[in-house]
């Protein structure tokens, strides 16, 4: 019999508004896991860094900039994800077009994502959790207990961030928001570290044409089918 000593993790990965987050969420909500947003983690690093007016192309700032900041994921399923960065609630202010256009340079660095993954390590070491991110099956919880991999047409994803802009008070056009979302996959799956990468035994969901709550129900499904 195999004996576990941690709850199970799950690891979410894809490109950018293959709608990870929102089934990610949802999925730990159904589970009654902790959800972990990887992502909001770089994101507060790049809000931070353009608050305190440091060049974004300086990775040694960063790292220090990284090194001094408390960033807390609260997320346990019943409640909207928040994030605080330094004893304040950041949430509404990382998504953003600056912020959009700024954390894939943040996320490029090694000494950033080092001291990065090692916090998200030590926030997924118990289990019980619901990670998503770019590298999470791959690099950072290769030991996943289910790994889905989620994808979408460009198109499917520019409109997702539309209309996440749009509820936000924003006017983005759907043109630029492809090509802001093109540059970042090319970012994302290019860098040296913790590249944008399908891991081998992920679960290939393509969301296109999909509905959250049909995703959802299908990795809740996976879930209960191998893991629990
Ligand atoms: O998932 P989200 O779009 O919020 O992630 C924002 C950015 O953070 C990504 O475009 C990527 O550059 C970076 N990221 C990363 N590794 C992760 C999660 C996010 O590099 N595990």
């Amino acid at each position: 019999m195999e004996v576990r000593e941690r709850g199970p993790i799950v690891a979410v990965d894809g490109p950018a508004g293959a709608g990870k987050s929102t089934v990610a969420r949802k999925m730990a909500q159904r589970l009654g896991f902790l959800y972990l947003d990887s992502g909001a983690m770089y994101r507060a690093l790049a809000l931070k860094a353009l608050q305190h007016g440091i060049d974004l192309r300086d990775e040694l700032a960063l790292a220090e900039l990284l090194a001094s900041s408390e960033i807390t994921l609260l997320g346990n399923g019943q409640h909207e994800p928040a994030v605080w960065l330094d004893g304040e609630d950041v949430t509404a202010l990382l998504r953003t077009p600056e912020v959009n256009a700024s954390v894939s340079l943040v996320a490029g660095f090694r000494m950033v994502r080092e001291e990065m993954v090692r916090r998200q390590r030590r926030l997924a070491c118990g289990g019980w959790v619901v990670m998503d991110g770019r590298d999470i099956g791959t690099y950072v919880l290769p030991c996943a207990d289910l790994k889905f991999y989620l994808t979408a047409s460009l198109e499917a994803r520019a409109r997702r961030r539309l209309n996440d802009l749009i509820a936000q008070g924003f006017h983005p056009e759907l043109n630029v928001l492809g090509e802001e979302i093109r540059n970042r996959d090319v970012l994302d799956a290019s860098r040296e570290v913790g590249p944008l990468r399908q891991a081998e035994d992920a679960i290939v969901i393509d969301t296109t044409d999909m509905e959250v709550d049909r995703v959802v129900d299908m990795m809740v499904e996976n879930f209960r089918q191998r893991v629990s």
